[in-house]
């Protein structure tokens, strides 16, 4: 049993609110292209897009507002029952060593700032993809990689690399560690340490 209590998020301070509601995004949308999806996971995946576009922008900037926390606790639940069945593809593949290496923070920072990137490898092989950009259009937004930097700097969200302490020389190593079994393989475009390195660094 789970008990979404949506009360329990109402003091998560502004940067965590973000962080995570990007994290519940990252969850949907890569459950909603991954390899291993299924008809019953778009549909949670296209219901937890539109909730969180529609609510994540206001929620930020109206973090005391329990309709907003309880849209979140729902759009986040429904990225749950998505990718429960699916997993995680390429942009969790990649968040593991940067936040492992350098602290980078899960969810908002190190898996959805690859998102943008790695649609555009990813759209021509992705199931239903009008579906997806429609699920965004509700939201006011065309582009998911707006979307994203949009939360980044309405919540003063740092996304440069060089500012958590990577260096350049490190980006052999990040790409070589980026390579999870489960997640990587599960992206519907094959993914080499080529393609990581020119579109993602
Ligand atoms: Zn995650």
């Amino acid at each position: 049993m789970a008990i979404i209590d949506p009360e329990l998020t109402s003091h998560l301070p502004q940067k965590l609110t973000a962080i995570t509601g990007l994290d519940a995004l990252s969850h949907a949308i890569e459950s909603y292209w991954a390899r291993s999806t299924n008809d019953i996971s778009r549909l949670f995946a296209i219901q937890s897009i539109e909730t969180i576009v529609n609510t994540l922008p206001n929620l930020i900037k109206n973090l005391d507002n329990l309709e907003l926390r309880k849209q979140m606790a729902l759009g986040s639940l429904y990225a749950g029952l998505a990718f429960s069945n699916t997993r995680t593809t390429a942009c969790h593949s990649i968040s593991y060593p940067l936040t492992i290496m350098y602290n980078i923070p899960h969810g908002g920072v190190a898996v959805s700032m690859t998102l943008g990137k790695i649609l555009e490898i990813n759209k021509e092989n992705i199931v239903g993809v009008d579906e997806l950009f429609k699920a965004f259009s509700k939201g006011n937004v065309n582009d998911i990689d707006d979307f994203i930097k949009n939360i980044f700097r309405i919540s003063n969200i740092n996304d440069k690399l060089g500012n958590y302490g990577v260096e350049k020389d490190d980006i052999p190593k990040i790409v070589s560690s980026s390579f999870t079994k489960g997640r990587m393989d599960n992206n519907p475009v094959p993914i080499t340490k080529k393609t990581i390195r020119r579109y993602t660094y």
